[in-house]
C-alpha cells in the first residue's frame, strides 16, 4: 500500500515534514501505520498483554522466558514473531533488560529480518530518523552509555554485530521519537513503540491532525480476524492540498513559554508556531477574576499556593489516598475561587483531579459540579476537535449522568461523541464505549421526560448493575505527551 494522501518535503526551518497531496476533510485517516517495534513498560510487564497492549486482569505467562504476558493463545501467537529472539535472549540472560534495551533489540531484529523498509507505505528508514545524541545533556548521555553496555550483554553473541555508534543512534531515536502507547481505554501509558512515518510529522501547538492508537481487534477467536495494533494519523479539520500536516507533541494546556521550554528540553527545537509567537490564549490560561480589583500580590500568593497544593495532590494520588486528594482539592479551590478566572490553568487542573477522584469515590453530585466547570474551561482553550477535550468531555458526561443530571449528562455525552467521531473515528473501541453510554443516557432521558417515577426506579437498577460506565481508578496523568521523551 503506497500512500496517496501525503508526501515528504523539506520544510524551511524544521527539517523534513509531511504535506497533503490532496484536499482532506475533517476526521479522515491520513495513514494507518503498524508499529515497527514496541514494548510494554518494565513496571507493567505482568499486567499488560505484550501483543495487543491491553490491560487485563488475568494474563498467561510465556512458559519459556517467564517474562512476556498475553491475553490468550491468539495474542501469544500474534506476538511470537516479535518475541521469538527476545525470548531466547531473556532466558539466556536470566532476566529481562530495561524497556529501552528491549525496544532497541526488537528494532534491530526487525531490520535484520525485514530490512529497513517493512511496507510500501513507509516513508523513511529508522537509520534516517533524527537521534539528537549530540544535543543530549551529560546525564542523559551517561544513561545512554549504560543502555548500550546492557544491550551488548543482551544481544546474542552469535547474532549480527552492531557498532556502538549505530546502537547509540537507535537509543537516541527511541529517546526523542518513541511513541507512548496507552491502554485500550486511553487512560494509562503502558508502553513505547516506534512508528517511522509518525516521526516525520512536525509539531504545532495548534495542530491540524491528531494521532491515536487503535488496538485493533484482538478479541477475534480466529487468528484470521485478528487485526494489528496500529496508530492512525487523523485530520482535525479541513486541510488543503500542499498544507503541512502537524500534530502536537505535548498538551496544549500550558502557557506558551512553558510549552516552548518543554519542547526544547524534550525534543530539542524552538517552537515558532503562531500560538507560541503571538502568545495566543496565554491571557485566558492565566485569567484573573475581576482583574481590576485584584492586586498582583493576591494573584501571586494564590498561584504559589496552587503550585504547592497541586504537588501534594499528586503525591496523595500516587499513594492512592483519595480522601486526602479530595480534601486538598477543596482547600485549594476555596483559595482559588475568589481570585482566579474560569479558564485559569491552576483552577482547571484542580477541577480536573477533583472531578475524577470524587466520582471514583462515588461523590457524584460534588464531582459533577467540578466536571462541568472543567469542561467549560477546556472548551474555551482547546482546539474544538482536541482528543484530550473529547475524552474529558466524555468522562464529565458520565459523571453528570451518574449524579442523576440526566439532561446535562446526555448533552455532554453528545458533545463528546461529536469530538471523538473526528479524533478517534467510529470504529475505535473508546468511541464504541461512548456510544453505548450515550444510548443508555438517551433511553433514560426519554423515560425521564415521559414518566419520572419509572425513570428513577430504572436508574437505581442500572446503577446496581455496575454499568460499563463505572470509571476506572484515577491514574497518574502521564499520557499527555505524544512522544515519550525524558
Ligand atoms: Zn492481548
Ligand atoms: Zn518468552
Ligand atoms: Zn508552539
Amino acid at each position: 500500500m503506497t500512500l496517496v494522501t501525503v508526501e515528504v518535503f523539506d520544510t524551511e526551518k524544521k527539517g523534513r515534514g509531511l504535506r497533503a497531496t490532496k484536499d482532506l476533510a475533517a476526521g479522515q485517516v491520513v495513514f494507518a501505520e503498524p508499529s515497527f517495534a514496541a514494548v510494554v513498560f518494565d513496571s507493567l510487564s505482568p499486567q499488560v498483554c505484550h501483543s495487543c497492549f491491553r490491560r487485563q486482569e488475568k494474563l498467561h505467562r510465556c512458559a519459556q522466558c517467564r517474562f512476556a504476558h498475553y491475553c490468550d493463545r491468539t495474542c501469544q501467537r500474534a506476538g511470537w514473531e516479535e518475541h521469538k529472539q527476545e525470548c531466547t535472549a531473556i532466558k539466556k540472560r536470566g532476566k529481562a533488560p530495561n524497556e529501552n534495551v528491549r525496544l532497541a533489540a526488537r528494532i534491530l531484529w526487525r531490520i535484520e529480518k525485514s530490512g529497513s523498509i517493512i511496507s510500501d507505505g513507509q516513508l523513511t528508514t529508522v537509520e534516517q530518523l533524527q537521534d539528537h545524541v549530540t544535543d543530549m545533556a551529560p546525564n542523559d548521555l551517561k544513561e545512554l552509555k549504560v543502555n548500550v553496555h546492557d544491550f551488548l550483554n543482551y544481544w546474542p553473541h552469535n547474532g549480527q554485530k552492531h557498532g556502538v555508534d549505530s546502537i547509540s543512534h537507535i537509543f537516541g531515536v527511541i529517546n526523542c521519537n518513541g511513541f507512548t502507547l496507552s491502554d485500550q481505554r486511553g487512560l494509562q501509558a503502558v508502553g513505547v513503540g516506534l512508528f517511522p512515518n509518525l516521526c516525520l510529522v512536525n509539531h504545532n501547538c495548534w495542530p491540524n491532525c491528531t494521532v491515536i492508537l487503535n488496538h485493533g481487534n484482538q478479541m477475534a477467536l480466529n487468528a484470521l480476524f485478528h487485526t494489528q495494533r496500529r496508530i492512525e494519523l487523523r485530520t482535525l479539520e479541513k486541510i488543503s492540498e500542499g498544507d503541512e500536516l502537524t500534530v502536537s507533541y505535548i498538551d496544549f494546556l500550558n502557557v506558551s513559554s512553558d510549552r516552548q521550554r518543554i519542547l526544547r528540553q524534550q525534543y530539542f527545537f524552538d517552537c515558532t508556531c503562531q500560538h507560541c509567537t503571538e502568545h495566543l490564549k496565554d491571557d485566558l490560561m492565566m485569567a484573573v477574576k475581576d482583574s481590576n480589583k485584584k492586586s498582583d500580590q493576591d494573584v501571586k500568593e494564590v498561584t504559589e499556593f496552587s503550585v504547592k497544593t497541586l504537588e501534594k495532590i499528586e503525591q496523595a494520588r500516587i499513594e492512592g489516598n483519595y480522601e486526602e486528594v479530595g480534601k486538598l482539592c477543596r482547600q485549594c479551590l476555596e483559595q482559588q475561587e475568589p481570585v482566579l478566572g474560569d479558564t485559569n490553568l491552576y483552577l482547571l487542573r484542580v477541577l480536573s483531579v477533583a472531578s475524577e477522584v470524587l466520582s471514583y469515590r462515588h461523590d457524584f453530585s460534588e464531582a459533577a459540579g467540578y466536571a462541568r466547570r472543567m469542561v467549560e474551561g477546556h472548551m474555551k482553550l482547546y482546539h474544538p476537535n482536541n482528543a484530550q477535550l473529547g475524552m474529558a468531555t466524555m468522562r464529565a458526561g458520565v459523571t453528570l449522568w451518574q449524579a442523576g443530571q440526566i439532561e446535562a449528562g446526555h448533552s455532554m455525552l453528545c458533545k463528546a461523541n461529536g469530538i471523538l467521531m473526528i479524533t478517534h473515528g467510529p470504529s475505535h473501541s473508546i468511541t464504541k464505549d461512548l456510544e453505548a453510554i450515550r444510548l443508555q443516557a438517551e433511553m433514560e432521558l426519554q423515560m425521564f421526560q415521559q414518566n419520572e417515577a419509572a425513570y428513577y426506579s430504572l436508574r437505581e437498577a442500572a446503577l446496581k448493575r455496575q454499568p460499563i460506565s463505572n470509571l476506572a481508578e484515577p491514574l497518574e496523568d502521564n499520557i499527555r505527551k505524544l512522544f515519550r521523551g525524558k
